[in-house]
């Protein structure tokens, strides 16, 4: 049995950006990385826009090269795989992509999408045995729970809904019974109403094959539903790692405090309460503040600290991290020596 199925150790990606005619800088989307999934476990990678949390899903399946550190998918390096390799681990590991409108193929069939990542890995069709591709296809379609099948299969996806679109992706990405899912805001996408219901066909799949997730979102309040850990992620960095009770009901990072300051208030009475959401936009990435690079927006910026210092990962708790300087311990200790101090 392995500890980690997926493990990040230091993964950085750089980006150059142009900024004269002359001039380019370097601009982080991923910085310092470091995670691991255990089998069968679901990690959440929460944060906004332009956070990173998708270039780091990318990066796990190599579909963008980190510029330093390590991957390590069942104990083997990504990075080094040659091309024959890294089709087998794809192979172990599928995507689920956030816009079911782009993300499948609308001249293909429903049978046809789900059909075509068991005739890329050389699965032939052979009736009345284990490997009969029709019957595998309509067993991820009964997973997802699209059906009736059989109508379902000679489908195209325009007359599909959005959340049978999604459906269809899902089972695109079960049907080689992958053990690492990296599911890429699989919901947001989709209307409010169907959002929670796959979120629970999810966590079903997780639960009746063990497959493990990286959940990528950045609405921290579906995370409860379906996640067994958080990393929240800002500007490239993880700011908070944690289990999901420990982040949400008793978060650490400013920024984690403010993320979930704005989850809507479901009681009508709370509606005119203040919240202490941190205002402003993402600072841009390209001359990203000094220091802690929330400080801008952050309510308990210390000026000369905050704006001068980055904050180092600290464990506040067992399996519970945040890169704050709140909970840094002080670096001198003011008390006086003894004599017999050496
Ligand atoms: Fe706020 Fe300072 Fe902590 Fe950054 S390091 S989150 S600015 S208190």
């Amino acid at each position: 049995m392995i500890d980690s199925l997926l493990s990040l150790e230091k993964v950085s990606v750089e980006f150059r950006a142009q900024t004269s005619l002359f001039r380019s800088v370097p601009i982080y989307a991923l910085n310092d990385i470091s995670l691991n999934l255990t089998p069968g476990e679901t990690m959440a990678i929460v944060g906004e826009s332009g956070s990173g949390k998708t270039t780091l899903g990318r990066v796990c399946l190599r579909l963008l090269e980190p510029t330093h550190g390590k991957i390590t998918f069942a104990g083997e390096n990504v990075s080094k795989m040659s091309s024959k390799d890294l089709k087998k681990m794809r192979r172990r590991a599928q995507a689920i992509f956030q816009d079911p409108f782009s993300s499948i193929d609308p001249f293909m069939t429903v049978r046809q999408i789900v059909e075509e990542p068991l005739i890329i890995h050389g699965y032939k069709n052979q009736p009345n045995t284990i490997t009969n591709r029709t019957e595998i296809v309509e067993w991820a379609l009964e997973e997802v729970k699209l059906g009736p099948t059989k109508t379902m299969l000679d489908k195209y996806p325009h007359t599909l809904s959005g959340g049978q679109r999604q459906r269809v992706a899902i089972a695109r990405a079960i049907v080689l019974n992958p053990e690492l899912i990296i599911a890429d805001e699989p919901v947001s996408m989709i209307d409010a109403s169907s959002r929670l219901e796959l979120l629970y066909l999810l966590s079903e799949i997780q639960a009746r094959h063990n497959t493990t997730f990286l959940y990528i979102t950045h609405d921290i309040a579906t995370t409860r539903h379906f996640s067994n850990r958080i990393a929240i992620m800002y500007m490239g960095h993880i700011v908070e790692l944690g289990s999901t009770s420990h982040v949400i009901d008793n978060p650490l990072h400013p920024y984690t405090q403010s993320l979930l300051e704005a989850v809507p208030e479901p009681n009508p009475m709370n509606r005119f309460k203040m919240r202490g959401s941190s205002g402003g936009e993402l600072p841009s990435i390209v001359n990203p503040p000094t220091g802690c690079h929330f400080h801008p927006r952050c309510d308990y910026f210390k000026p000369g600290q905050c704006d001068q210092i980055a904050p180092l990962q600290v464990v506040v708790k067992p399996g519970h991290l945040t890169m704050c300087h709140l909970w840094e311990k002080p670096t001198t200790n003011p008390r006086l020596p003894r004599q017999n101090d050496t």
